[in-house]
């Protein structure tokens, strides 16, 4: 008998997240599910880590962790700690609200997801329209981690899953496209007087990019976009033509 797959479940909503409990309770008809993720949310905290205080795990119930800091945290302590071995699959969410286009840069969901790929671990983010069918969005995911599990992805990807609220049974491969924001950076007076700042607008839209990501919730489907780990510009792997430095060479 071969042994069952290890899916770790990481998200940066939290542990009280109704999304990521459909989606470990879904991924146990497939695999071991070992869940670590943050104790509170922690949403929009990219790939940061926790360098300079304690982090501690609570075991919640038998295999789920509640652990103290960022979801890139989680995932790093349930790889070289928590998990009893390596991981086949890395996924996290299912996220509550669209991680499209530049969002994937401040996505603590997709940042987790980002760990385990950059460990060389296949890996997916899943996230949903806010208010979403969560069970309907784990079955995708369950289908998805399913997929992942048997064809092998090439290294250092991730697939970042957008689902509309409704889940079609129909998806899209999609490239990232531009999710439009209103632009807010108030200042405003604090109790005592003091100027502080509150940034960050709701978002308004999605650009028209054929072929993206934010096109197809647009058009109510189920979007899946691979990413690569690896940011190098592969158009500009030479500096362009005549292009030069003053007092500098290059080598
Ligand atoms: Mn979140």
């Amino acid at each position: 008998m071969t042994a069952r797959p290890l899916v770790l479940v990481s998200n940066d909503d939290g542990i009280d997240s109704p999304g990521m409990a459909a989606l470990a309770r879904a991924l146990g008809d497939l695999a071991d599910v070992l869940v670590c993720v943050p104790e509170r949310e922690r949403s929009a905290v990219s790939h940061a880590i926790t360098l300079h205080k304690p982090l501690r795990a609570e075991e919640r119930q038998p295999g789920w962790y509640a652990i103290s800091g960022t979801p890139v945290d989680c995932v790093y302590i349930g790889i070289l700690r928590l998990a009893q071995r390596k991981p086949d699959l890395v996924v996290s969410g299912i996220n509550s609200g669209f991680n499209l286009g530049s969002d994937v840069f401040y996505s603590g969901t997709v940042a987790a997801a980002a760990e385990g790929a950059l460990r060389g671990i296949p890996a997916l983010a899943l996230s949903q329209a806010p208010g979403g069918d969560v069970e309907a969005a784990a079955r995708f995911g369950v289908a998805l981690a399913s997929s992942m599990l048997k064809y092998r992805l090439p290294a250092r990807t991730v697939l970042n899953v957008n689902l509309p609220e409704d889940v079609d049974k129909r998806f899209r491969w999609t490239r990232l496209g531009e999710r439009i924001y209103r632009d807010l950076a108030e200042d405003r007076e604090d109790p005592r007087g003091r100027k502080y700042y509150w940034i960050g607008g709701p978002p308004v839209g999605v650009a028209d990019v054929a072929g993206s990501d934010g096109e197809a919730v647009r058009d109510g489907l189920t979007s899946v976009t691979p990413l690569r780990m690896d940011l190098t510009s592969y158009d500009l792997l030479e500096p362009p033509p005549g292009w030069t430095l003053d007092g500098f060479d290059v080598a």
